[in-house]
């Protein structure tokens, strides 16, 4: 059997062979319009992928030795877990996202690939291998992420900080990346994780405020764009990440960069403005005299189109074509950005080593403006 329906078989017992719908693309009725309440015709057939979301095959020399050395220390990556299409490129760049806290997560998202229920209890342990294993593996930039523990009493962060500060301890100049879930709202919780001083704390929105009910019913909007807002609002570097083609429309996808914006944006005045206009392509540009206000908002964003992973997940409502990706890039970027990744096959952790490499550019302009940052 090929090997990525045997993992989807195995996380999700649910019978998915003999479904004639998979032979013949013209379906009789369709669900969607109602799970997504977008009130748009669709079929119930897996739709044919365009071109461009052509991925490589997972294979070669560095890939079979990253696979060994993550099956050797016992460690989880999100890139199976996900069943994510970059592992062909990512793993044969040696870049993988580490998964703690275990595979099994205790909520059931109607988009994530990841296996759901009861976890067994968490391994104290963990911490102390991943960055054993991340010392050994010499990686400039990592991104480590969990799945949910809504069942542990701080939902696992006593383990995420642990791994965070052993991390830092034992790859001191690597670049340390989180993508961390929402804590239920336990500020307690996150705090714990900024605390332990990852370089960029990521929480993905995953979709627009109107969708959150059919594609992240345990989570809220509201909740989520305050997690953020937590880190900007302590100097930390905030990312997040959404996914497109699900049921939503392109004026809520610009309406959920205001949001983040709106939300995480700190106005700062700054004496020296001159290297505003030195971070070429990566930020919004836009050059400051000295007497105007710099805004400072969440970092970072990555876009991707969403990819049905099996049929027992929500159905995929359009493919979003690359100029379309291209428009949410410019558009993000203008309206406050300063890092945007936005294409068919992005994921969160898609290229974070290159969006590292940027955020040690951004690192050197905010340390060259430390001291004269005020707020207004
Ligand atoms: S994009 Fe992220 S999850 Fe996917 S293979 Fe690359 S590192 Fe893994």
């Amino acid at each position: 059997m090929n090997p990525a329906i045997e993992r989807t078989t195995a996380r999700h017992p649910r019978a998915l062979g003999g479904d004639p719908l998979k032979r013949n693309l013209d379906a009789a009725f369709s669900l969607t319009s109602m799970v997504l309440n977008n009130g748009e015709p669709h079929t119930l057939a897996i739709k044919r992928k365009p071109p461009w979301l052509k991925a490589r095959l997972p294979g070669g020399p560095a890939y079979e030795a990253l696979r060994r050395r993550l099956d050797q220390h016992g460690l989880h990556t999100v890139c199976q877990e996900a069943g994510c299409p970059n592992m062909g490129e990512c793993w044969s760049r040696g870049v993988a996202t580490i998964m703690i806290l275990g595979d099994t997560c205790t909520r059931s998202c109607g988009f994530c690939n990841v296996k759901t229920g009861r976890p067994a209890a968490p391994d104290r342990d963990e911490p102390r291998r991943v960055a054993e294993t991340l010392a050994q593996m010499g990686l400039k930039h990592v991104v480590i992420t969990s799945v949910d523990r809504d069942d542990l009493p701080d939902g696992g962060a006593g383990i995420w900080a642990e791994t965070i500060i052993r991390t830092r301890d034992a790859c001191p100049s690597m670049s340390i990346e989180v993508l961390i879930p929402d804590f239920k709202g336990d500020w307690g919780a996150l705090q714990m994780v900024i605390d332990a001083r990852p370089h960029i704390i990521n929480h993905n929105l995953e979709t627009v405020r109107r969708m959150y009910p059919a594609v992240r019913p345990s989570a809220k909007f509201d909740r989520s764009l305050e997690m953020l807002r937590r880190v900007k609002e302590q100097g930390g570097v905030a990312k997040t990440g959404v996914m497109v083609g699900i049921g939503e429309r392109d004026e809520e996808v610009l309406a959920l960069i205001d949001d983040v914006i709106a939300a995480t944006g700190i106005q700062t005045r700054r004496r020296d403005q001159a290297s505003q206009g030195r971070s070429g392509g990566a930020t919004n540009g836009a050059a400051n005299s000295s007497s105007e206000p710099t805004l400072d908002a969440c970092d970072i964003l990555t876009i991707g189109q969403y990819l049905q992973p099996s049929r027992n997940h929500l159905p995929v409502d359009r493919f979003v074509h690359p100029d379309t990706f291209a428009m949410y890039k410019r558009e993000a970027l203008t309206r406050g950005f300063k890092v945007v990744e936005s294409g068919p096959l992005v994921r969160s952790s898609y290229h974070a080593d290159h969006q590292a490499d940027v955020l040690t550019e951004i690192q050197a302009q905010r340390a060259e403006h430390a001291a004269p940052d005020r707020p207004v």
